[in-house]
């Protein structure tokens, strides 16, 4: 089937006053209709901004480079105005701190009575409150909670509330950033669980940004992994989990399992500075298994064995590798 969105050598950059932070560059990728991609990497790599422009919410200073296609239509070249019209019919955002974005002097209903009303001005109120509480049931809220305030509920029930508000008008496409990071409170069971609902009862397509190695296991079909500005390993989450090619996703999911054993154990080194990025692979200067070649050409993006697609010379073609490029990285 026709991708829902496709990502086509997305780059953003933000001017600074230290000079051009690359915060993405060149990504491509696809999500196909019913899909949940997951989108994994360190702080700061870059998951908000790519996010951010696949809402068409990048902010007004940001530069762009590539495409992302959505119904025919490149929302990273559209007019903000024309962004905001897709943005809760067509494309939905759920966002990190949900109590931040309810409005704790307005009851529910006012919430889902706005949002509505804002692309759909012509529904009755009627009609309105029929579409709010079937997104409310099908995130397992009881319709009787329809008249209250946001601090009535548990955090649990708000980040609920927030994917029933971004999903009543039924997007076909859906980022949710970090949706979890805030519910401290929530166990990742609970989360799972509310993802889960999401996907089976709204079969909308999702990307899901998150830290959380775990998560993307349980709740996504396929995982993107993110290494300052770009995605380095891609494919379905049991072909890259099991077996994973680059070197940065295996620290990554080695850090992760040791986080809940023995404590913490973060991956050796800092991410690089995105005013500056390390040349070539910007993986090298942290990679236990780095070559020569690695600080000199960019790795070649190939298939991964397995399906998907992985940037790392270890797996790319020999033949490219100039002579003594394989000696290890001094
Ligand atoms: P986290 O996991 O902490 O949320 P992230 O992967 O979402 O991090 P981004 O928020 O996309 O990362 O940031 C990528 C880079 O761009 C960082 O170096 C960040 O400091 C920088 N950045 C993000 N937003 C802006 C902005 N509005 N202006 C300037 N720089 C920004
Ligand atoms: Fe490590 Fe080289 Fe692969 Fe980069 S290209 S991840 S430095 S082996
Ligand atoms: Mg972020």
């Amino acid at each position: 089937p026709e991708p829902v969105i496709s990502a086509r050598d997305v780059r953003v950059w933000y001017g600074t006053t230290r000079g051009a932070i690359q915060a993405v560059d060149g990504v491509s990728f696809e999500i196909a209709p019913g899909e949940t991609l997951g989108l994994v990497g360190e702080s700061g790599c870059g998951k908000s901004t790519l996010g951010r422009g696949l809402m068409g919410l990048l902010p007004a200073g940001a530069k762009r480079d590539g495409e992302v296609i959505f119904k025919g239509r490149d929302i990273l070249s559209m007019r903000r105005k024309d962004a905001y019209e897709l943005r809760g019919h067509d494309l939905g955002m759920i966002f990190q701190e949900p109590l931040t974005r309810l409005n704790p002097l307005m009851r529910i209903s006012q919430h889902f009575e706005e949002t509505i009303r804002q692309h759909e001005p012509d529904l009755s109120k009627d009609e309105v409150r029929d579409m709010a509480l079937e997104a409310m049931r099908l995130m397992g809220i009881p319709p009787t909670r329809y008249k209250s305030y946001p601090h009535e509920f548990s955090g649990g029930m708000r980040q609920r509330l927030m994917i029933a508000l971004a999903l009543v008008l039924r997007p076909a496409f859906v980022v949710a950033d970090e949706p979890t990071t805030a519910l401290d409170v929530l166990v990742e069971a609970q989360i799972v669980q509310i993802l889960n609902d999401l996907r089976r009862n709204f079969r909308a397509s999702l990307l899901l940004i998150t830290h959380n190695v775990g998560i993307v296991a349980e709740a996504c079909d396929r995982v993107a992994v993110m290494y300052a500005g770009r995605i380095v390993e891609q494919g379905r989450v049991a072909d890259v989990f099991r077996n994973p090619q680059h070197p940065y996703t295996r620290e990554l999911l080695r850090s992760t399992i040791s986080l809940s054993t023995t404590g913490l154990n973060f991956i050796p080194g800092a991410p690089p500075d995105l005013v500056d990025p390390p040349d070539a692979c910007r993986f090298h200067p942290r990679c236990p298994q780095a070559m020569e070649v690695c600080a000199s050409r960019n790795p070649v993006d190939i298939e991964r064995p397995g399906g998907g697609r992985v940037e790392c010379w270890l797996v790319g073609p020999k033949d490219q590798i100039p002579a003594g490029g394989e000696q290890p990285l001094k």
